[in-house]
């Protein structure tokens, strides 16, 4: 079966570190997540109303969040300078950036 996603993922430096401190039952959840929810519909997501994330979105997983942005909102918007979406230009509308996964407990103003 070939899978055809409508939305691209990337994943940021920062994301992949956040990825390797989880454990495998989070980590699955976390992939489950960004199969059904970001590359289907990552608009269906909570916008960070913090100044200093905005233009980001979240999704929640458990105890977690999951920090992305969506391109097409990143040029919209005018978010990529804000945001430090880098090469935003060279991504597709369609390209989603996972920014980072991060623990409830560490509180973000805003979120
Ligand atoms: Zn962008």
């Amino acid at each position: 079966m070939v899978e055809v996603y409508k939305f691209q993922c990337r994943a940021t430096d920062a994301f992949r570190d956040d990825i390797h401190k989880l454990d495998n039952v989070i980590r699955k959840r976390i992939d489950k997540v960004i199969s059904e929810v970001l590359f289907e519909n990552p608009y269906n997501s909570k916008r960070v109303s913090a100044r200093e994330h905005k233009g980001k979105r979240i999704v929640r997983v458990g105890d977690y969040r999951l920090v992305f942005a969506i391109c097409e909102e990143c040029r919209r918007f005018g978010f990529n300078a804000l945001i430090k979406c880098k090469d935003c230009k060279k991504h597709g509308s369609n390209n989603v950036i996972l920014f980072s996964v991060s623990h409830r407990s560490i509180s973000y103003r805003g979120f």
